[in-house]
């Protein structure tokens, strides 16, 4: 891997560790000739489903908006960057294991809501409110009243 900053081609790996529950090593690394340090992630690449959008139209499965919706949903709330790279892996597993080559973007969102629903139950609320488009206060004392109810 060659220097960022001065572009020469020894750098050192200094440490090495599994972060977002396995699924990525985060690599710091030191280079050799101008002494910067840097840091890398490696993940490993398998085929994402392609998304089948509301309208029927196709696009790719595109992994930093699923990240960004999170980190929305997310703001301001007692959530480490860590437990959303972890929920960001876990629903990538999710959509492999299906094994299809295309999923209805619903079934992304649905899986959103699970994931949230078991992290934080405001971000929840803040992602389903905008992802069923609540019309009315109603609708959001609904979806607390069904969150209660649940262990
Ligand atoms: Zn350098």
């Amino acid at each position: 891997m060659h220097c960022p900053f001065c572009s020469e081609a020894d750098t050192k790996v200094i440490d090495s560790r599994l972060v977002a529950d396995g699924g990525q090593v985060r690599r710091r690394r030191e280079c050799q000739a101008c002494r910067e340090r840097f840091t890398t992630f490696e993940v490993a690449e398998l085929l994402m489903p392609r998304v089948i959008k509301q309208d029927g139209t196709r696009e790719p499965f595109d992994e930093q908006k699923l990240r960004n919706g999170l980190h929305r949903a997310l703001e301001k709330r007692p959530v480490s960057v860590e437990d959303i790279e972890a929920s960001v892996n876990g629903i990538k597993r999710f959509l492999q294991v299906l094994g299809e080559r295309e999923v209805k973007s619903l079934v992304i969102g649905e899986q959103v809501m699970d994931v949230l629903r078991n992290l934080d139950q405001v971000a929840y609320v803040r992602f389903a409110s905008v992802y069923r488009s609540f019309q009315d206060i109603s609708e959001f004392k609904e979806e607390i009243d069904k969150l209660q109810r649940k262990p």
